[in-house]
């Protein structure tokens, strides 16, 4: 029978284990993990987004640290809060809610973020420490998608492994995190000549395009898992994902839905991402006294 890999079932374990780890921590060092939360404007769901982290910061003994500015703000006005989350000691963790208004370039703003605070993993020393086999801060969703892997029982190492989507949030860093973990894997993208046949030999397909059921039921490895990150609302107000689940589930082994799959795990990872950005900058702390 096809095991619908249940991310809200996964995230609830690891929120409930990352509350312990939290508790532990402020036992030693004396203080809280922080998370200096930046949003810009008032666009509806990412202010929905950032409600939800700073809830489950909240409920994970983590301190947030909102901020937020008018959509009129300027490039200069974002930076300046930007430094001051890098310079705040409370600060182990920001988070730069995307996207931004259209008149702000977020590529040097998300470069701006120290490296070691940066917990969505976006800053290119970060990919490149991932690229090395050195990962430090990873983005949330690929660590989701893999956690998920893991948790389902899905052997990875050997597997043939085929993401769809190369974007650098989602596709490549789950494409090297497979990779590190042994998978032989194949990157497929928009100029990808006949997706069906990669997709159709994978035993673990990550589906992180953006278009709704664009993945076929009938494509899919009979046994093979499918980790579908997509996030599609339809115009009849229903969300769905990348894959085409009814009839994936058919011939998959195991299968996330959406919602319910990948969408959670980026919320608890983040909080993970955090917790560890905290450890570690609480190690260097006290190897300088
Ligand atoms: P991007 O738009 O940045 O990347 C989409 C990728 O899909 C690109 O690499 C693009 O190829 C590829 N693509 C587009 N059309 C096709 C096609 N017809 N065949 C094959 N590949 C194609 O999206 P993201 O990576 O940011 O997000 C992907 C999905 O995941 C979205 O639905 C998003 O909402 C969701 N998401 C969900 C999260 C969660 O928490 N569950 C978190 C982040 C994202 P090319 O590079 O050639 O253009």
């Amino acid at each position: 029978m096809t095991q619908i890999i249940d991310g809200k079932a996964r995230a609830k374990e690891l929120r409930k284990e990352l509350k312990g780890r939290v508790s532990a921590f402020v036992e030693q060092s004396g203080y809280p993990p922080g998370l200096g939360v930046l949003l810009v404007g008032e666009d509806p769901a990412s202010a929905v987004y950032v409600r939800n982290k700073e809830r489950a910061c909240a409920k994970a003994g983590i301190q947030s640290f909102h901020h937020q500015l008018p959509r009129e703000a300027t490039q200069e006005q974002v930076e300046e809060v930007i430094d001051q989350l890098n310079a705040d000691a409370q600060v182990h963790g920001i988070l730069l809610q995307l996207p931004l208004p259209d008149h702000l370039d977020a590529e040097p703003l998300l470069l701006r973020i120290l490296p070691e605070k940066d917990a969505d993993g976006f800053h290119p020393v970060n990919a490149g420490l991932l690229a090395v086999g050195q990962p430090r801060f990873v983005p949330c969703t690929p660590l989701g998608c893999v956690d998920l892997l893991k948790w389902a029982g899905v052997e990875i190492q050997g597997a043939e492994a085929v993401v769809v989507g190369r974007s650098n949030i989602v596709g490549k860093p789950a494409a090297q995190l497979l990779l590190a973990e042994g998978a032989t894997v194949t990157i497929c993208h928009s100029k990808t000549k006949d997706l069906a046949s990669h997709v159709g030999r994978a035993d673990i397909v990550v589906a992180a395009v953006g278009v709704p059921e664009m993945i076929k039921g009938e494509w899919i490895k009979e046994g093979a898992a499918v980790i579908d990150v997509g996030i599609n609302r339809l115009d009849d107000g229903r969300l769905v994902g990348d894959v085409e689940f009814e009839s994936a589930k058919q011939r998959a082994g195991g299968i996330t839905p959406v919602p319910g799959g990948v969408g959670p795990m980026t919320v608890a990872k983040l909080l993970e991402n955090t917790l560890e950005g905290a450890i570690r900058q609480e190690a260097e702390k006290q190897q300088t006294v």
